[in-house]
């Protein structure tokens, strides 16, 4: 075995780490196999071995196995591979509980044992960090990964596209890797069961009706995407029926029928997007049934979620993982806040008690009504919401005089924007939390903020076991 391993001779200890710039010109063909031990896992959570000192990725590997790898993919800097032989297991293999989880996006460690996807959580950050080299980053503390008990079960929200197969039978599900080929997902082991039993009742209802589905060749046919939610903290289920045009000829029967067998759903929506694009939403929603919006409970406060409103998709790791940000934050009284990437302004309206005033915005309109909304529903008069971009609104009411003690963000998976980070580096807020969905962003990011600000320390936090997703809350402090 240890024959395998040609990779040992060739690197130091830096070995687990990508390399571009190391260029073998090793000869290599599409289809050839060789030996190949995994070392680590990258980013993605596919397994990382070296080939002739050549980066190669393998979908699938865990780390100390040994395989026969078969090249799938020639590139100048890496190869891919996949899987020929699983010569020696990983102890940490399991088996997933999802069949199709190695086919479609969203089950990358369905096959490795809990407390290693929590390592691994932990080392992606590190490895984010070893790329971009932030100032300091050897002594960054990181946290070990807070994880869950039962990494399953968890998941608010089902959006599945939907389609008829070959025989004409309505199928609902996520598309199999890099392809549009639609898998017909029955069950789901990190759904909440709500949300499954609610879209299966769909589809057996659009089979029932005999409602039309989308056509991505043509681009004919109605039905695109079912979404559907749940508020974990109400049981409250909301559907969104995402359409390609307006008209639903059966919508009468299929309200009815929704709303008479299962009583959880209380808002029925339909959104309509007829574009030819891969985007889910259109810019129109309107109601069909019940109310335009669903309750959800975190931390004792009550928000109400519109469709397109941004909501954590695992309500039990959010409570976590707004403590994590809340400790970290260490509010007192008279501080003013900035919640920057709002949604519906769940972060902000937790922490609004301990604050003077807290501001909030987020691009999209109808988060930042709800989030005013709910504002008003927890009886909160210290907290105002704008619609707009962190990084024109930020240096909007830093120019109007308003200098916030404490600024939390939470933007999505592209970080933050070059201007907005000018922005904090110039205003230095004395208190700064960064809640990060991307490592890769983020240490990007940590490079040009570590020029005034302090790492404490990084505390990851799964918010979607089985993916290769990790979530992550940085503490700074000011230089
Ligand atoms: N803090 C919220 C939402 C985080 S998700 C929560 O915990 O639920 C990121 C949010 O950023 C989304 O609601 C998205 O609509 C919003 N967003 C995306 N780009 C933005 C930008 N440039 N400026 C402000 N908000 C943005």
């Amino acid at each position: 075995m240890k024959s395998n391993q040609p990779q040992h001779r060739y690197h130091n200890s830096n070995q687990h780490r990508p390399r571009p710039h190391q260029q073998t010109g090793v000869q290599v063909t599409l289809g050839q196999r060789f030996p190949l031990t995994i070392k680590r896992l990258g980013i993605n959570g596919e397994g990382i071995g070296y080939f002739k000192r050549k980066l190669v990725f393998v979908k699938g590997a865990l780390p100390n196995e040994v395989i026969v790898a078969e090249v799938t993919g020639i590139k100048p800097s890496f190869l891919t591979a996949k899987v020929h032989r699983l010569k020696a297991p990983s102890s940490d293999r399991v088996k997933p509980r999802d069949d199709y989880a190695g086919e479609v996006g969203g089950f990358e460690l369905e096959h490795l044992a809990y407390p290693a996807q929590l390592a691994f959580k932990r080392d992606v950050v590190l490895q984010s960090l070893e790329k971009f080299q932030p100032k300091g980053y050897r002594n960054f503390q990181l946290k070990p990964t807070i994880g869950m008990d039962n990494p399953y079960a968890y998941r608010n929200k089902a959006q599945f596209q939907v389609r008829r197969d070959a025989d004409g039978h309505v199928i609902a599900g996520l598309y199999r890797e890099r392809s549009h080929d639609l898998v017909d997902l029955k069950t789901c082991s990190v759904q909440m069961p709500a949300t499954m039993r609610v879209m299966r009742g769909v589809v057996d209802l659009m089979e029932a009706l005999d409602v039309s589905t989308y056509d991505e060749k043509t681009g004919t046919g109605l039905v695109r995407t079912v979404v559907v939610r749940v508020a974990e903290g109400t049981g409250e289920v909301q559907v969104v029926f995402v359409t390609a045009k307006a008209p639903f000829p059966q919508e009468a029967e299929m309200v009815d029928q929704l709303l008479t067998k299962f009583p959880e759903v209380v808002s029925i929506m339909q959104n309509i997007n007829n574009d030819k694009t891969s985007l889910i939403w259109g810019e129109k929603t309107k109601l069909l049934a019940g109310k335009p919006q669903i309750r959800e409970v975190l931390n004792g406060l009550q928000f109400n979620l519109s469709a397109r409103a941004f909501l954590q998709l695992n309500p039990y790791q959010t409570v976590r993982l707004y403590d994590e940000a809340l400790k970290a934050l260490a509010l007192s009284d008279n501080e003013t806040v900035i919640d920057a990437y709002s949604g519906v302004g769940t972060i902000g309206l937790s922490i609004a008690h301990a604050a003077k005033e807290v501001r909030g915005m987020d691009v999209i309109a109808d988060a930042v009504d709800d989030a005013n909304e709910n504002a008003r529903i927890n009886g909160i008069d210290n907290v105002r919401y704008e619609t707009g971009t962190a990084e024109t609104i930020i240096p909007k009411w830093l120019n109007e005089g308003f200098t916030p003690d404490a600024l939390i963000v939470d933007p999505p998976r592209t970080g933050l924007d070059d201007g907005l980070i000018n922005a904090i580096l110039s205003a230095k807020p004395k208190k700064f939390v960064y809640i990060s969905c991307n490592p890769s962003t983020l240490a990007r990011d940590l490079v040009k903020l570590t020029k005034q600000y302090h790492v404490d320390y990084i505390q990851s936090v799964d918010m979607m076991p089985q993916t290769a997703r990790c979530e992550a809350v940085v503490k700074f402090t000011r230089a």
